[in-house]
């Protein structure tokens, strides 16, 4: 068995409160729970929990029921009323816009936006793909187009709202007595209903499906990238608009490309006598290969810029840069000519220093001025 929560407790007022310090009290909870301001699960449950509470405390009698025999004293009044007050509303937006003095929402429902994500390899995003996505969505009835009427048969006005889809009533509730205007419950706001109702959808004119659809992916997108498609979300309520699918794109690591805005970023080893001497050095593209010139004396580290070779703008199309970072790499297998080579060399470089700029050279001669 549940315990229900003290309805003082649940509105966090004094049990001597005034009724102006219930309302008060409510109205706080309400801007506090409100489903379409909170989304946590919970919200729901406890933007309910304080309305019931307040529909108790706000009645005289009904309060004074509860002070006297607790949440017993008040069950079946509360159970055989059910939320009396809010019959008739469409939903917590609409006791929320009634108290609130907002418009109570009329006319059939806009479908739901859908999302969906997708990963696609480095390349794909690079140069754009077309990705085909599995949708479970609700969508327009095919065998009625919509119209819940069985093929062959009429579509009729609805005789509960006229056609007009709103339904129109004089209400008294818990926050006194106004007009309501609401979807007409027969035709659902659209204001038809079918003479005999389609026999796929039982005339709700919509249907649950699975749906493969093609998504283009524009060339430039990234990790994040957002895609809008416009009205392939799920079917509105005959009538209302379609909801938007958002396709949110997550891209895979390229194996030694990474990006930098619409740059590609890539190290290249080049080796000693390469960097020392200069030459050509094959880089990789996102295409293929291509050459760059690297001069004499290249230092480890050392990025050149090759234009045009990068990422294109999303927007524009506009590639960016390739940025190649030499890295001079010191080899580890030698035959013993090579060797014979380079210490033939080391020698000659101990002679002059290492270069005019050489860090132990000037450390060098750090130590021998100090000393
Ligand atoms: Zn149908
Ligand atoms: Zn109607």
């Amino acid at each position: 068995m549940t315990t229900k929560t003290d309805f003082y407790e649940v509105l966090g007022v004094p049990r001597n409160a005034s009724s102006e310090e219930i309302k008060k009290a409510f109205r706080q909870q309400a801007l506090k729970y409100h489903p379409d301001r909170n989304d946590d699960p919970d919200a729901s449950a406890k933007f309910k929990e304080a309305a019931e509470a307040y529909q108790i405390l706000s009645d005289t009698e009904q309060r004074a029921a509860y002070d006297r025999f607790g949440h017993a004293g008040v069950k079946n009044g509360a159970g055989a009323q059910g939320f009396s007050g809010f019959e008739g509303f469409g939903g917590f937006g609409d006791i929320f816009d009634a108290f609130f003095g907002g418009a109570t929402r009329t006319g059939p429902r806009a479908g739901r936006d859908l999302e969906y994500e997708v990963t696609i390899s480095f390349d794909k995003a690079a140069f754009g793909v077309e990705e085909r996505i599995k949708l479970n969505r609700v969508e327009v009835c095919d065998r009625c187009s919509g119209t819940k009427a069985e093929p062959g048969t009429e579509v009729m006005r609805c005789s509960t709202c006229g056609g007009s889809g709103q339904v129109r009533r004089l209400q008294r509730n818990i926050f006194g007595q106004f007009q309501q205007v609401s979807t007409c419950s027969t035709c659902g706001g659209d204001g038809r209903t079918a003479e005999t109702v389609c026999k796929q959808c039982r005339g709700a004119g919509r249907r649950r499906r699975q749906r493969t659809i093609a998504v283009n992916i524009p060339p430039g997108v990234d990790n994040g990238t957002r895609i809008r498609i416009r009205d392939e979300g799920e079917a509105g309520e005959p009538g209302a608009r379609s909801g938007d699918l958002y396709v949110y794109i997550s891209v895979e690591d390229h194996e030694y490309f990474r990006r930098s805005g619409n740059d590609l970023l890539v190290g290249v080893e080049v080796n000693m006598a390469q960097a020392a001497l200069g030459g050509t050095v094959e880089i990789p593209t996102l295409q293929g290969t291509r050459e760059l010139k690297i001069p004499e004396g290249t230092q480890s580290g050392r990025i050149f810029r090759v234009r045009g070779e990068g990422i294109a703008d999303v927007q524009s199309g506009r590639r960016g840069d390739e940025l190649v970072e030499i890295i001079v790499a010191t080899p580890t297998k030698l035959s013993s000519r090579q060797k014979e080579l380079l210490a033939e060399l080391k020698e000659s470089l101990g002679k002059d220093g290492g270069g005019e700029d050489g860090i132990f050279g000037k450390i060098k001669d750090r130590i021998s001025g100090g000393g």
